[in-house]
């Protein structure tokens, strides 16, 4: 495995292989690697022929009081997992590298960034879309991975591309959980054992919310309160929202009648932790890429 700083090197490596043919697949991730990135890198290794995880804290997806300066960086315990994930370059830079003047150029999605975490985090998802296009042009991936996890930035992200036509193809895999149910997340590192417990409340909402829907109740306002009671009842915690949207355009719906991602944000003590759960009209689970191993 190559593990390098650059983005000369990067090209260096990867420009050759695509020239010889070769499939390039690229995994974004900002580091403090667990099972979610892994399951990333074994779909990239499952279609391609050359594997690149990127990890980068990106300053730029960060607001003012956000978690920037605290976010783990285990940097050498995450190479060995890429190495053992059979990854072919790690690309980690220096902020430096990625900002190296003052940004004068960004892109930015509009409408589907206004809704779910864009309202809590207005410039998010422009600092996302910026350097995952700044990443693109960098590796030249033909395929990029993406959690379901993270439903808004997937869906924002494929509509980039598919707005640009950026030539990449823009895989969305399966939110992995723990048994508990809760989604496996770098941020969950800020939960003391309680809050931990506490945090299963998330996927239980989800669950509780997809039961209601397959029973006949396609009122949004009746399943977002069956999911408040659940998140609330579990302890102390601040929902920033609980929403059911539109898969395509991410805009509210009133009522599920359509493909839907049904979302949350909820903060448990220090950990600002989101999940998301994408049904047909009928609550049947919509997986958009592989298999969903839950
Ligand atoms: P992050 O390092 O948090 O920016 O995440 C990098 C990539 O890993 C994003 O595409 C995330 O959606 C994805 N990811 C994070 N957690 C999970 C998870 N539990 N299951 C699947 N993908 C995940």
């Amino acid at each position: 495995m190559l593990a390098v700083k650059t983005i000369d090197e990067v090209r260096r490596v990867v420009h050759p292989a695509k020239q010889g043919g070769k499939r390039v697949g690229l995994v974004p991730t900002m580091g403090a690697l667990h099972e979610g990135h892994l399951s990333l890198v074994h779909a990239a290794k499952s279609e391609c022929d050359v594997v690149v995880v990127s990890i980068f804290v990106n300053p730029i997806q960060f607001g003012p009081n956000e978690d920037f300066e605290k976010y783990p960086r285990p940097i050498e315990k995450d190479l060995e997992l890429c190495r053992q994930a059979g990854v072919d370059v790690v690309f980690y830079p220096e902020v430096q590298e990625m900002y190296p003047r003052e940004l004068l150029t960004t892109v930015r999605v509009s409408k589907m960034t206004q809704t779910l975490c864009g309202k809590s985090r207005p410039t998010h998802f422009e600092g996302v879309t910026t350097v995952v296009t700044k990443l693109f042009n960098v590796v030249g991936p033909d395929f990029a991975y993406f959690g379901q996890k993270d439903a808004q930035q997937a869906l924002v992200l494929r509509r980039m591309t598919a707005d640009l036509d950026v030539p990449v193809t823009i895989r969305i895999c399966p939110t992995i959980r723990e048994e508990s149910g809760l989604a496996k997340s770098s941020r969950n590192q800020y939960l003391n054992d309680d809050q931990r417990v506490q945090a299963t409340s998330l996927s239980r909402a989800l669950k509780e919310a997809v039961s209601l829907i397959k029973s006949g109740k396609k009122e949004t306002s009746e399943l977002i309160g069956a999911m408040e009671t659940i998140i609330k009842t579990a302890g102390p915690c601040r929902i920033d929202y609980i929403s059911v949207n539109d898969l395509e355009t991410l805009e509210e719906v009133s009522r599920v009648q359509k493909p839907v991602v049904i979302a949350l944000a909820v903060n448990i003590g220090p950990a600002r932790l989101i999940d998301n759960i994408m049904v047909d009209a009928e609550g049947n689970e919509i997986i958009m890429f592989g298999r969903n191993v839950v």
